[in-house]
């Protein structure tokens, strides 16, 4: 519904839709790696401070692994996210001004997309329970099935071709 999106005038992109269980892993790996260099990097400072190399009070290293991983996006493990379901998406939400966030919500709120808070706030879900699914867990098994689902649904909701 790219026509709608224009006549709203939302510019709207997708930053991650469907996933396939291979980018899932890959994404979570990727997480995973980011959060141990960061717990690395946190111990190193502390490390440093007490073999007398740094000036000042003693770092607190939870302080810093936590402040750190304030931009680290997480990537939930393989077979468990709804991105694998064709159940999720992301969008550039922080880049869209008021007006226009104001005018996507009630969209997807029309479409059924559930919105995520705090650090999860770019990221739209559908639940699985609507398309005949038990659970999550068998939406994401039957993955394939519903990255058609999602892009019909998907298609409800107006875009820019993925962009
Ligand atoms: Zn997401």
């Amino acid at each position: 519904m790219t026509s709608a999106s224009k006549q709203q005038g939302i510019p709207l992109k997708i930053g991650s839709g469907y996933r396939t269980y291979e980018h899932q892993k890959k994404l979570h790996e990727d997480f995973n790696a980011k959060a141990k260099a960061v717990a690395d990097s946190a111990h190193a400072e502390v490390k440093a401070w007490e073999d007398g190399g740094e000036k000042g009070p003693k770092p607190n290293e939870a302080k810093i692994i936590k402040e750190k991983m304030k931009n680290i996006i997480y990537a939930m493990p393989p077979g468990t996210s709804k991105h694998e379901g064709g159940f999720a998406m992301d969008v550039n939400w922080r880049s869209l001004n008021k007006k226009d966030q104001v005018a996507l919500k009630k969209i997807m709120d029309e479409q059924g997309w559930k919105q995520g808070t705090g650090s999860e706030i770019h990221h739209f879900e559908l639940d699985p329970t609507k398309f005949g699914y038990n659970n999550k867990l068998e939406a994401i098994k039957e993955n394939k099935a519903s990255f058609e689902k999602f892009n019909k649904e998907w298609g409800k909701v107006p875009h820019n071709n993925n962009e």
